[in-house]
């Protein structure tokens, strides 16, 4: 029996199909201007790719056209992020 993988879009749920490559990886990273001053927030996105899919901290975002605007929105208000912006 073959081993399926499932991921589903961390903003509306929905399932990503094999053939779906309008999908993609989000995360968020912290980096230091210069030696000594605050820790600035990153959001960074790629294109889908599966191998790359399983860590802990990416998220998953589908093609729709409010799932990103959404998640990076909701980043932004996150009170642990916003701290660094
Ligand atoms: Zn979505």
């Amino acid at each position: 029996m073959a081993w399926a993988e499932t991921f589903h879009c961390d903003v509306c749920n929905k399932e990503k199909r094999e053939e779906a490559e309008d999908w993609w990886r989000a995360w968020k990273e912290t980096l230091s201007p210069a030696e000594g001053e605050r820790e600035q927030a990153v959001i960074k996105m790629t294109p889908w790719h599966g191998f790359l899919a399983h860590s802990a901290d990416v998220r998953h975002l589908c093609g729709r056209a409010v799932c990103t605007p959404s998640w990076i929105a909701g980043c932004s208000r996150s009170s642990a992020l916003a701290a660094l912006f």
